[in-house]
C-alpha cells in the first residue's frame, strides 16, 4: 500500500487554495461540505468562489502566489490549483518544506496527499483513492457503489454514534459489543431506519440493549476453494468477515486471507508435508478453547473442507463439546485445477467415472486399491501426490495401466502461479523434475487430459 488514507476533521479549519479559477472552485466546494474555513490567494477570483471563501469565513488574498508572504503553517492543508504547473510545483515545495499536507491537482507527483472520490452518505462516507493512477477507475467505482447503498445508511451511522456511549456502558467486552452491533444490523432495525420509521427504530434498539444476554461462540467449518479468491461462495465470505477468530493453514492464499475481518485474530496452523505447525490435536483444542470463550470462530482449509480435509475429525470434537457449527463446502482442487487446465473430469467419450485418491505416503508407499485403478473410462484425481508421483505411475503399469495413458499435473492451481505439465504414465515424473514444480499439486490420470489440447484456457507461465 503505497498511501495512507484517513479522514481529516476540517470544521472552521484554515485550508488555503492557490488559483482563482473552476479548478479551485471545484475544490472549494468539497472542502466547503467539510465546514473549513477556505482562503484563496490568487490575483483573480471568480464570483462563485469568493462567495464560497466569504461565506466559509476565510480570506480572499489578491495576488500572485510567487509574492506572497503568506505563512503557509498557518494552514492545515494547501491545494495547488493554477493552470501553471510551475507555480504548483513551487506551492508543493514550500509546503513540503514546512510539512504542511498539499495536493497539485491533477499532479500526483506533486502531492503529499490525494482527494479520493466519495460516496457520501455523511456521517458515513467512503473514499476511494487510487494513488493518481486511474482517478476514472476510482470514480467508476463511485458509481457502482453509489447504486447500492442506501441513502438511509448515513442515518443509520448517525444513530448508531448517538448510542455507542450507553452500548459501550451496558456491554463492556470489545468482542460482544460488536456482535450486538452486527445482530442489531441484521434485524429489523435496519429496515425501520430506511423506511425513516426512527421513533420503532429508537424502541428496537433500546429494547436490544435491555435483553442483551452474553453470546454463545460457534465454529464455521469453511471450505476456501482451491487459491483463487473469486472462487468462494458468498457463504464462506459471510463467515469470514463476521468471524472473531480465523484458525487457517497452509493451502489458504494471501489474497483469501485478506478477505478476512481486518481486526479479527488469525491463526497459522500450517501443515507442510509432515511438517505439522500445529497438531491436528492441537487444532481440535483451540477451536474448542475459542468457542467456549464466546468467540465465532471460522476454520478456513484449502478446497473442501470434507475432501483429504479432516474436517470431520475436527466437528466431531466439536460434537463431543456440546459446541455448534456450521459447514461450508468450498471448491475442491479436483474442480477448481480441472477447470482451469481446460481438463473435464468426466466427459461421454472418455470418462464415465471419476476417482478421488490421496498419494499421501505410508511407510514410504501408497497404500492404493491397484487392481481398481486401472479401469478404462476412469480419471483418477491424485491429491497429495507429488513425492509418491514416480511409484505410483510404477504401480498403475505393473498392475496393467497403458504405459502411454496422459497424465497432467497441476501445481498452484487456480493461482496467478498455476503451471501444467502434461506426460504420459511412463514419463510424467522426470517431466516434473525437469520443469522444477512447487507444491500443491494435483494430479490427473486419464484420457480426458488429452482434452486439454483443445480446451486450455487459461494463460500459464
Ligand atoms: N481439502 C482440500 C485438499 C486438502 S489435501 C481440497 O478439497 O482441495 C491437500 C492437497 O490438495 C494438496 O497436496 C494438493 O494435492 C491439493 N491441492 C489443494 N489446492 C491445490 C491447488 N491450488 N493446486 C493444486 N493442488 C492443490
Amino acid at each position: 500500500m503505497d498511501i495512507f488514507p484517513i479522514s481529516l476533521k476540517l470544521q472552521q479549519q484554515p485550508c488555503l487554495i492557490v488559483g482563482g479559477g473552476h479548478i479551485a472552485y471545484r475544490k472549494a466546494l468539497l472542502l466547503q461540505k467539510s465546514g473549513a474555513k477556505i482562503s484563496v490567494i490568487s490575483p483573480e477570483i471568480e464570483a462563485q468562489l469568493l462567495e464560497i471563501v466569504e461565506k466559509s469565513s476565510g480570506q480572499y488574498i489578491q495576488a500572485h502566489f510567487e509574492d506572497h508572504d503568506l505563512k503557509l503553517n498557518d494552514y492545515r492543508l494547501v491545494i495547488a490549483a493554477t493552470d501553471q504547473p510551475l507555480v504548483n510545483q513551487q506551492v508543493f515545495e514550500e509546503c513540503e518544506n514546512l510539512n504542511v499536507l498539499v495536493n497539485s491537482v491533477d499532479d500526483p507527483p506533486h502531492c503529499r496527499f490525494m482527494v479520493p472520490a466519495i460516496v457520501d452518505r455523511s456521517p458515513l462516507v467512503i473514499s476511494i483513492a487510487s494513488n493518481g493512477t486511474s482517478p476514472v477507475l476510482s470514480r467508476q467505482i463511485r458509481t457502482q457503489l453509489e447504486t447500492v447503498i442506501p441513502h438511509g445508511i448515513g442515518t443509520l451511522a448517525k444513530i448508531s454514534g448517538e448510542w455507542r456511549q450507553r452500548v459501550k456502558q451496558k456491554i463492556e467486552n470489545p468482542d460482544e459489543r460488536r456482535i450486538f452491533w452486527e445482530e442489531l444490523y441484521a434485524g429489523p432495525f435496519k429496515e425501520r431506519v430506511f423506511n425513516n420509521n426512527l421513533a420503532e427504530a429508537e424502541k428496537i434498539i433500546h429494547q436490544s440493549l435491555i435483553e442483551w444476554n452474553k453470546p454463545k461462540g460457534e465454529v464455521y467449518l469453511v471450505g476456501a476453494g482451491p487459491g483463487d479468491p473469486e472462487l468462494l461462495t458468498l457463504k464462506a465470505l459471510r463467515l469470514m468477515q463476521q468471524a472473531d477468530v480465523v484458525i487457517y493453514d497452509r493451502l489458504v492464499s494471501g489474497a483469501i486471507m485478506e478477505l478476512c475481518r481486518r481486526d479479527a485474530e488469525k491463526i497459522y496452523v500450517g501443515k507442510a508435508r509432515s511438517n505439522h505447525a500445529v497438531p491436528q490435536e492441537g487444532i481440535n483444542a483451540l477451536l474448542v478453547k475459542y468457542a467456549n470463550e464466546g468467540k465465532r470462530v471460522c476454520r478456513l482449509k484449502g478446497g473442501d473442507p470434507f475432501i483429504f480435509g479432516r474436517g470431520g475429525e475436527e466437528i466431531q470434537e466439536l460434537y463431543e463439546a456440546g459446541i455448534s457449527f456450521q459447514v461450508v463446502p468450498g471448491i475442491t482442487a479436483a474442480s477448481g485445477c480441472s477447470a482451469y487446465a481446460g481438463i473435464p473430469l468426466t466427459h461421454r467419450d472418455y470418462a464415465q467415472s471419476v476417482r478421488f485418491l490421496t498419494g499421501h505416503l505410508k511407510e514410504g508407499s501408497p497404500e492404493l486399491p491397484w487392481n481398481e485403478l486401472v479401469y478404462e473410462h476412469q480419471t483418477l484425481v491424485l491429491y497429495m501426490g507429488l513425492v509418491g508421483l514416480e511409484k505410483i505411475c510404477e504401480k498403475l503399469i505393473q498392475h496393467g495401466q497403458r504405459a502411454d495413458m496422459p497424465v497432467a499435473l497441476i501445481s498452484k492451481g487456480t493461482t496467478p502461479e498455476q503451471k501444467v505439465v502434461v506426460g504420459t504414465l511412463a514419463d510424467i515424473a522426470s517431466k516434473v523434475l525437469e520443469n522444477q514444480i512447487q507444491a500443491p499439486t494435483l494430479t490427473i490420470i486419464g484420457e480426458v487430459v488429452k482434452l486439454r489440447e483443445q480446451l486450455k484456457w487459461q494463460d500459464e507461465l
